[in-house]
């Protein structure tokens, strides 16, 4: 496995790679692995000739009173687990290299970054789209890999991929599980024993949303009701939003119709945890 800091090696590198026709697979993350990751990273090495991990917590996609200096790095771990899964390279990329003195031009994705998380996370999506048009200049991957669990995310970088005439393909890969349902994040390390108890009620708000909404027809507000109903009576979490989207468009329904997504936000203590469910309304 080689490990690159500098866009300027790695790309002198990918050149020779390149030349040598080599189909390459890009899972960009922020580090701290768990088997989301992990996934991401074995579908692109069953589907690629060579796979890129970028690691780079990035600063532009936290907000003033956000965790950017409290979330997790663990370079020494993630090191091992990128080289059990026969990873070919791994760049971390310094805050330096990335955002050198002078930089001065974002990407903005407009209308679907208004909503969900980006109505809590004012710049968010504007730091995600731009370090990622970055990673996607640099690296010029054939597929990039992203994660379900990110749902908003996923689709922002869709659109900002076809708006911009970006050449890689985009694979999103399902939101893995702990045994008990609660979604892997590198932020559950931060739940206390309690919380981490209680956060499984997320998940199994959803999955009962979602059974409830497959049953018989139901409107989007009482699904949300449903939901936040679940959560306060099961856990300390105060929620930040819980709402029912357009599976295709990711915007707000008034009624439930074909491909949804449900998403949330909540908050355990500190710890901001978010989730969401795919299913085919009745
Ligand atoms: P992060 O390091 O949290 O920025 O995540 C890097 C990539 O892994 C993103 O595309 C995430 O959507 C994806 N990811 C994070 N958690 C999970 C999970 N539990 N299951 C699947 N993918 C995930």
């Amino acid at each position: 496995m080689k490990i690159f800091n500098s866009t300027k090696s790695l790309q002198q590198h990918l050149k020779k790679e390149k030349a040598k026709n080599k189909s390459i697979g890009f899972v960009p993350t922020m580090g701290a692995f768990h088997k989301g990751h992990l996934s991401l990273m074995r579908k692109s090495r069953r589907e690629n000739d060579l796979t890129i991990v970028s690691v780079f917590v990035n600063p532009t996609q936290f907000g003033p009173n956000e965790d950017f200096k409290k979330y997790p790095r663990q370079k020494k771990s993630d090191d091992l687990l990128a080289k059990k899964e026969n990873i070919d390279i791994i760049f971390y990329p310094s805050i330096k290299e990335m955002y050198p003195s002078g930089f001065l031009t974002y990407i903005e994705v407009e209308d679907i970054t208004k909503h969900l998380c980006g109505q809590f996370r004012k710049n968010h999506f504007k730091g995600v789209a731009t370090v990622v048009a970055k990673f996607l200049n640099i690296v010029k991957p054939h597929t990039m890999y992203l994660g379900q669990k990110d749902i908003q995310q996923a689709f922002v970088i869709k659109r900002m991929v076809q708006d911009l005439n970006f050449s890689t393909q985009i694979k999103i890969g399902e939101t893995i599980r702990e045994k008990d349902g609660l979604a892997m994040s590198s932020r559950n390390a931060h739940l206390s024993k309690t919380q981490r108890k209680e956060a499984i009620y997320l998940y199994k708000s959803l999955k009962m949303a979602k059974q409830r909404a497959q049953k018989s027809t139901i409107k989007p507000k009482r699904l949300e009701t449903l939901i936040r109903k679940i959560i306060n009576e099961n856990t300390k979490a105060s929620i930040q939003y819980v709402t029912c989207i357009d599976g295709k468009t990711l915007m707000p329904i008034k009624h439930l119709h074909g491909r949804t997504i449900i998403a949330l936000a909540t908050y355990f203590g500190k710890t901001r945890l978010i989730d969401n469910i795919i299913f085919n309304a009745r």
